[in-house]
Formats: C-alpha cells, sequence, structure tokens
C-alpha cells in the first residue's frame, strides 16, 4: 500500500470525524471508489502499522500517530485550495478538487510560505478549518509517521 494510500485513508476519517458521519469502511469505499474487500485489506494494514484502531462499534478511530499524519494532510490540501483560489483564481469547484493531490506532496516550507502569502488564513474559501496551524507556525517539520 502506497504512503499516499495510507493518507488518504486516515485524511478521510478525519473529515469524516469533522462532518460527524461515523468513520465506518463503507464510507471510506464511498469516498474513494474502492471495493469493501480493498478497503477492509487496507484498513487492517493501516492497523497494522499502528494508525487507525477499531473502537467496541467497529467504528476506525485514528491513533495519535495517524491523527498526526491526518492533520498534516489535510492542512496541506486546504493551504494549497485556498492559494488555488485566493492566489490563483481558480474557480472554487476546481481548487477544492486539485487540492487534494496538493495534500500529499506540498512541503512545510511551501505551506510556510503560502500561509504567509495569504496572511495567515484560518477557513478555506468553503469555510472548512484548516487543521494543526499551531505546528505549522511553530515551525517543526510534523511527523510523517
Ligand atoms: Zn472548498
Amino acid at each position: 500500500m502506497s504512503s499516499r494510500v495510507t493518507e488518504t485513508y486516515v485524511r478521510i476519517i478525519l473529515e469524516l470525524e469533522e462532518e460527524r458521519v461515523p468513520p465506518i469502511r463503507a464510507r471510506i469505499g464511498e469516498r474513494t471508489l474502492a471495493s469493501l474487500p480493498s478497503v477492509s485489506q487496507n484498513i487492517s494494514r493501516l492497523e497494522r502499522d499502528g494508525l487507525i484502531h477499531n473502537d467496541e462499534n467497529r467504528r476506525l478511530r485514528l491513533t495519535p500517530r495517524g491523527r498526526r499524519m491526518a492533520v498534516v494532510v489535510l492542512r496541506r490540501q486546504r493551504l494549497a485550495e485556498l492559494m488555488l483560489a485566493s492566489l490563483l483564481g481558480l474557480p472554487h469547484d476546481q481548487a477544492h478538487l486539485e487540492s487534494v493531490e496538493w495534500g500529499h506532496v506540498l512541503t512545510t516550507a511551501a505551506e510556510h510560505h503560502i500561509y504567509q502569502r495569504l496572511s495567515r488564513p484560518g477557513h478555506t474559501p468553503c469555510g472548512l478549518r484548516i487543521p494543526g496551524l499551531g505546528d505549522l507556525v511553530g515551525g517543526a517539520e510534523p511527523p510523517r509517521g
């Protein structure tokens, strides 16, 4: 399983939490367009790697390590969305879609520059909170797992 798949799974679980949608395998299947057997296989790997665990209701929970990874990916994605929309003038829908890829490739240095250039924003154009900004301002490279 690629690191990109790993990052996608923990990021989706964090987004489901934000939306107050129970994080279960079926929701991940919907959002990744993957089959349930494939999702279950990937979930087992993430459990083995200590990034998630199942609670007593079979809901997926992020471990502290999984949460740190998810926050970094989502912060990068949302800063990129703002950059694409506000700085480059992409239509919001397009910026929203394209930012998903940026969540996997931005560096902390680039994030710092985007954050400063955009006058330290707190939310995306669609009003979603940019998580983990305290870690970014602190300047330390967040753990990537
Ligand atoms: Zn958006």
